[in-house]
């Protein structure tokens, strides 16, 4: 039996996508299984009420050179340039200036001195003052940027994602999961709620075997999670053990989201922030009225995001609001009520938020990144070399294993030099 598809694609997230789109460009079919009934993976915005809330990824990190931003002004989507709310203190609430000043001085030197462990141990605590007062708060915002604690994290992987981070955060007050999921090529052929249960190399390509029969095509591109590749939900040619222990490498973090409403009569400062114990390594980061909207975000990292993990969303709200009547006052809890948490960590095609290299592990994402017997191709946001854990990186992922596919193809039926100037072309304008 021939050949359905030039490509069949596992996994319609951002890199799914990305490669769908590069895909459309080299004029190839493809084919996109995605398990849940919806598109965007860890992009995914649910409106809650009329407020389109980003329940996963929702900054366009290094926003000045971030391909969703392209693809959202091509495609008309707004895109916020201002100062993320973090830039701006939330007025007039208990907190230690001088403690938080000294907190954020803390991890900057935290920071700098990964250089050192980078070359040695590589492991991120070894960077930890021993006894540091401010350890709690270092501890917290590592877990919000790696989603692990710093004993998890590998220094040379942390510093190669900050070295190359612009710093510029946009929004998309749309959604980003909304942008994401419109931006799926109208020549992909799409199937919701259809998991891929196994894939075989085949003569000339792979097949794919799903509950609704089997698919074949030239070539595969996984883009599941680490957690998805490294557990057995998917099997996967012999051979192909090397790429599950790099996925086993670089496990999902923790983090986790929790939204609360806030009342009609409630004074909160449009677009500020507030931060919650600068002592406790669970604390959450809280956006308020981000877009002008009723709406108070907690962002759980690490420690704390293991809290609803492990107890579930009352715990998550019982959490936060202590925080929040510590900062607020205690009649807080009357101005605003629980609105949503996700569970990231407990959706078995997810299984966290975001790919973390262990200590002495950062070369595991070249190495998940390579082809498998120039049939089976690796995208997701752990593949990428430096933009890993975001959208974008996930995206450009994607792009990168749809040329490759399309390379191994050509090679395969004998394109010659025409073959390969098209492909370039295609390149140059996707
Ligand atoms: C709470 C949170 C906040 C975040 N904040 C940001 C942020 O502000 N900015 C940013 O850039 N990034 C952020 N991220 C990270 C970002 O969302 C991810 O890095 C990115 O979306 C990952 O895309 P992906 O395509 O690699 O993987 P995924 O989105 O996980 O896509 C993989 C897809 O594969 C599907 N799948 C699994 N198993 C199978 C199977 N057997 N067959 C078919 N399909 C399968 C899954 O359902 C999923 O849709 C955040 C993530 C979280 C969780």
């Amino acid at each position: 039996m021939g050949n359905m598809f030039d490509v069949i694609i596992v996994g319609g997230g951002a890199a799914g996508i990305g490669a769908a789109r590069r895909l459309a460009v080299h004029g190839s079919s493809a084919l996109l299984l995605e398990a849940s009934s919806r598109l965007g993976g860890r992009a995914y915005t649910q409106d809650f009420g009329g407020y389109p809330l980003d329940l996963g990824c929702e900054w366009l990190h290094s926003g000045d050179r971030n391909t969703w931003v392209g693809i959202a002004e091509a495609s008309g989507f707004p895109v916020d340039r201002g100062d993320p709310p973090w830039s701006k203190a939330h007025p007039g609430i208990v907190q230690d200036e001088e403690g938080q000043e000294a907190a954020q001085r803390a991890f900057g030197d935290w920071e700098e001195r990964l250089r050192t462990v980078a070359a040695g141990s590589d492991q991120a605590s070894d960077a930890l003052e021993p006894g540091g007062t401010w350890n709690a708060y270092v501890r917290a915002i590592a877990g919000f940027m790696s989603g692990v604690a710093p004993e998890g994290i590998s220094a040379t992987d942390y510093l190669a994602y900050d070295e190359a981070s612009t710093s510029r955060n946009w929004h998309l007050p749309l959604g980003y999961g909304t942008l994401v999921a419109a931006s799926l090529p109208s020549s992909t052929t799409l199937r919701l709620a259809t998991p891929a249960q196994r894939i075989d190399l085949t003569a000339d390509g792979v097949s794919v075997t799903t509950r609704a029969g089997v698919v074949r095509a030239g070539a595969a591109i996984l883009t599941v999670s680490t957690a998805v590749l490294a557990g057995g939900a998917i099997q996967l040619p012999a051979g192909i053990d090397p790429w599950r222990e790099a996925a086993a490498n670089l496990p999902l973090g923790r983090n986790e989201k929790v939204f609360l409403e806030i009342g009609r009569d409630a004074a909160f400062e449009p677009g500020s922030y507030a931060y919650g114990n600068l002592h406790d390594p669970r604390a959450a980061a809280y956006s308020i009225r981000s877009n002008g909207w009723p709406v108070i975000e907690a962002f759980l990292g690490g420690d704390g995001a293991r809290i609803v993990e492990e107890e579930g969303p009352a715990a998550g709200f019982a959490f936060v609001l202590a925080e929040l009547g510590a900062l607020f006052g205690s009649d807080v809890a009357s101005a605003i009520r629980p609105l949503a948490a996700t569970s990231w960590s407990r959706m078995a095609s997810i299984g966290g938020a975001y790919s973390c290299a262990l200590p002495g592990r950062s070369g595991e994402r070249a190495r998940l990144a390579r082809p498998f017997e120039d049939r089976i191709f690796f995208a997701g946001e752990a593949t990428h070399p430096f933009d890993f854990t975001t959208a974008h990186g996930a995206h450009d992922s994607g792009q990168r294993a749809a040329d490759e596919a399309m390379a191994a193809l050509k090679d395969r039926h004998g394109l010659g030099r025409r073959g390969a100037f098209a492909a370039a072309g295609a390149q140059a304008v996707g």
